[in-house]
């Protein structure tokens, strides 16, 4: 075994036979006093028969599984598990002449717990969750370089503030560099992306497939985009024909980007920008909106935030279905982990409720294809959403 080694107690061996790639510091039985974070590691069961190899962290999850074989992981190794995830973006069509914006790499999803990598026209943009990960760049860029190809401008890493705590990490140009903002295509539209100074790595892949379905219910209505950040929503709706769109987003820098995103491309409707808090601003709305779009950060990123969360929902979603005119649609997501798809569509229910009014659920919505759960996962299913319409 060329890696340290990790021993689960008895009976703790099956989530990893079943290709779960956590392992939590309660299953372990030994455990190597050296071993450092980020170190990679040999799992093995209680008889000493190896499980698989993967990214050790002193953390709840003491391992992230890279591998349920004996692999060696190097650039080789990630050129495997990155090409399988890039031809399967191809087939989806998602490099195209009218889209090129895309996630090359979704962490568990894509079975590389801690490393996505997102694709803004040529450029990819790495984002570390592990420090495991962050210690493997050099084989990450050896491997992408290899499968994106003629297609590569640059590799940026923007690790720094998913690794916040590791004095160590440092973001910049891993290969070629581009100029931010970069300009690059989702379905049609073209957007300005800043991986250096916008949230995440620029831009919210994860919403393309619910911004085009909003763009289809759009012609001749007056939409409210709340939660727009760059302003994804808003220019699919005008792009579309709507008559009217409010971004609204309580962070002034977000509107800049929606405004300059708004020059990028050509519509006929009218566009007012709202710097405000959605939740106020929404109890009290100045137009009739045909569509509100109710997008919210994260309102629990931990299983104990979970209650807060749903009255923050529930809040939020009884405003807004008080305040649309009679027929009226509301996209309305959640986009944390711990309430899950049932949870929130119990949520909007309740909201329903306490609005008084009726309610019909037109379409379910979730994330993309290339947002992947792996089977062996499902804490991989964060994004979900409802079309309803509101009588
Ligand atoms: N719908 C967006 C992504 C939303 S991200 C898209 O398609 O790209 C969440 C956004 O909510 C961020 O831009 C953040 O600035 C904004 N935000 C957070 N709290 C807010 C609040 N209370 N009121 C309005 N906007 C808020």
């Amino acid at each position: 075994m060329i890696y340290p080694r990790i021993v689960l107690k008895k009976g703790k061996n099956l989530s990893v036979l079943r290709k779960h790639p956590w392992v939590f510091s309660g299953a372990i039985d030994l455990i190597d006093e050296e071993l450092q974070d980020g170190d990679l590691v040999c799992v093995l069961d209680s008889k000493e028969n190896l499980l698989g190899v993967g990214h050790f962290q002193h953390a709840t999850i003491a391992v992230r599984m890279l591998s349920f074989e004996n692999s060696v992981i190097n650039s080789d190794f990630f050129f495997l598990k990155l090409q399988q995830a890039f031809v399967t973006r191809i087939s989806l069509g998602l490099l195209s002449k009218t889209n090129s914006i895309f996630r090359i790499c979704h962490g568990e999803g894509d079975g590389l717990p801690g490393l996505i990598i997102d694709f803004y026209g040529g450029v990819a943009v790495v984002q570390c969750h592990t420090l495991g990960m962050y210690k493997q760049l050099t084989a990450v860029k050896e491997a992408l370089i290899k499968v994106i190809d003629k297609q590569l401008v640059a590799i940026y890493c923007k690790s720094k503030e998913t690794l916040h705590d590791i004095d160590e990490v440092e973001d910049g140009y891993l290969h070629g560099s581009c100029t931010v903002p970069h300009a690059a295509l989702e379905n049609e539209i073209m957007y300005h992306i800043d991986w250096i100074n916008g949230q995440k790595t620029g831009f919210f892949i994860d919403q393309r497939e619910n911004r085009t379905l909003l763009g289809r219910y759009s012609t001749n209505k007056k939409v409210l985009n709340t939660f727009c950040y760059s302003g994804g929503f808003s220019l699919q709706a005008l792009c579309k024909g709507a008559t009217l769109v409010h971004s609204l987003d309580s962070s002034k820098r977000a509107i800049e980007l929606t405004e300059q995103n708004l020059k990028l491309n050509s519509y006929k409707g009218t566009h007012i920008s709202v710097i405000a808090d959605a939740m106020e601003y929404i109890k009290n709305l100045p137009e009739d909106f045909d569509i509100i779009v109710l997008d919210p950060p994260a309102f629990a990123k931990h299983r104990d935030k979970r209650h807060q969360a749903i009255q923050g929902y529930k809040r939020l979603n009884a405003h807004a279905m008080r305040q649309i005119k009679a027929g009226g649609i509301i996209f309305t997501f959640s986009c944390s982990q711990v309430v899950d798809k049932a949870l929130f569509t119990h949520t909007v229910i309740a909201a329903a409720i306490e609005a008084e009014r009726e309610v019909k659920i037109l379409e379910q919505l979730h994330q993309p294809a290339d947002h992947p759960i792996s089977a062996f996962h499902p804490e991989g299913e964060y994004l979900k959403g409802l079309i309803i319409q509101v009588l």
